[in-house]
């Protein structure tokens, strides 16, 4: 059953499916327990954080057909938190269940050509680049994309699946290192910064959407989001809200759908990529806004209204990494919280993971001030506390 506008209102009471049990997960239980929904999450995981947390957790791989005919039963709408969950399950839950986004959509965004195709349809300009299948296709590339960065179209995340490369043997040795899996070299370009967008649409077509967020990547790992984001331009604004709202329409999209951008030194605005599900660079809405991302995805797919969010705070998060957890001689202990949290404004939220790993991420911390630079001034000063570069 695909959502309609015609579909009727999911009301607080119902349960709510997700399938993928991370952190994105456990914020959108979080988000519709609150509203008085019952949650269900399929993960395999026994100690993942959306499953510790919610009312059922179907310990099931996201293909095993049994533990997606659960979902379907006890859920009286299903989404995801985890990007590369196979189309193949959402289809199959669809025809018994509203799901949200659609299978389509998601695949879309699962696939960087894919992905790039959609942004020139909507005319969003996206980074020049080229498809790499065959080794004809590496001979055939155009000098003028490099340097450039060999991404693979599927399954990357967090800067993984990616390598830079200069001249034309270090593409070659690149595509042999990705195992010559179906790849995207993109131009490298002149970033000035890089600012993402958040927007929710429902089955009626209704739309909203956050303020720019403003993010700082370290590592390809998001590290640092900042709202109101400092160096946006009204003009600059509207352009990227209008163009994540197109993308969203024409995919007929319902849920909370997120743009990155990067801005060109020139100021030129260019599509990065897009995830189908709440995103990191939107944590902050949980305590800067008064709707935040993870009820906007609660609201959108029961077809409960949709409101337009407002920022009341600046705001400030940091990423918690697993890195966080070890002292400088390799002992693993924990961050110290209580320094942190006697700063004002400060609101961490960890994710219940059990164990702590370099790259993993653990938790976030968001300062919330009374102007940007208080906001800034306290976030800077955790990051001072925890062994965090500035910003
Ligand atoms: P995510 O965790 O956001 O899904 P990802 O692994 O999909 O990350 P990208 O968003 O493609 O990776 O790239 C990670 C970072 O690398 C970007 O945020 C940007 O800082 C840099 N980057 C990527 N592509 C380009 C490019 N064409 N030119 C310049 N910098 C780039
Ligand atoms: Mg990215």
């Amino acid at each position: 059953m695909n959502t309609t506008a015609s579909s009727p209102t999911i009301l607080p009471g119902a349960t709510l499916g997700v399938l993928g049990g991370g952190q994105l997960g456990r914020m959108f239980v979080h988000a519709a327990q609150s509203l008085g929904y019952a949650t269900a999450v399929l993960d395999p995981d026994a100690a993942s954080p959306a499953g510790l947390v919610a009312h059922q957790h179907i310990h099931a791989d996201y293909l095993d057909d049994r533990g997606l005919a659960q979902l379907a039963l006890v859920s009286a709408a299903i989404t995801t938190e985890f990007e590369n969950v196979p189309a193949r399950a959402l289809q199959a839950l669809a025809a018994h269940r509203l799901v949200a986004p659609g299978a389509a959509a998601v695949a879309i965004c699962q696939d960087r050509a894919d992905e790039k195709a959609h942004f020139q349809r909507c005319g969003v300009p996206c980074a020049p680049h080229a498809l790499i299948e065959t080794a004809d296709d590496l001979s055939l590339v155009n000098e003028g994309l490099l340097p450039g960065i060999l991404k693979t179209r599927r399954l990357g995340y967090d800067g993984k699946g990616q390598q830079r490369v200069s001249t034309r043997a270090e593409l070659a040795a690149a595509w042999d290192a990705l195992q010559r899996v179906p790849c995207v070299l993109e131009q490298m370009l002149p970033l000035a910064y890089e600012v993402s967008v958040i927007v929710a649409r429902n089955a009626a077509g209704a739309v909203v959407h956050f303020p720019l967020q403003q993010n700082l990547h370290r590592d390809g790992i998001l590290a640092v989001t900042t709202v109101p984001a400092p160096d946006v331009t009204p003009a600059l604004q509207d352009e990227a809200c209008a163009a994540a709202e197109a993308i969203a329409a024409s995919l007929g999209y319902v849920g909370v759908l997120c743009v990155e951008f990067f801005v060109l030194t020139d100021g030129t605005l260019v599509a990065n990529e897009m995830a189908p599900r709440p995103h990191n660079s939107g944590h902050y809405t949980i305590d800067a806004c008064d709707v935040s991302q993870f009820e906007l995805q609660v609201r959108a797919m029961t077809g409960l209204p949709l409101v337009p969010p407002r920022l009341h705070s600046p705001a400030v998060m940091l990423n918690l990494l697993g890195d966080l957890w070890f002292d400088a001689a390799g002992r693993e202990r924990p961050p110290s919280w209580d320094r942190v949290l006697a700063l004002p404004g400060a609101h961490l939220h960890l994710y219940g993971k059990a164990s702590a790993r370099p790259g993993r991420k653990m938790g976030h911390l968001t300062f919330t001030g009374p102007t940007p630079a208080a906001a800034r001034n306290v976030a800077l000063q955790a990051a001072g506390l925890l062994g965090l570069a500035a910003f």
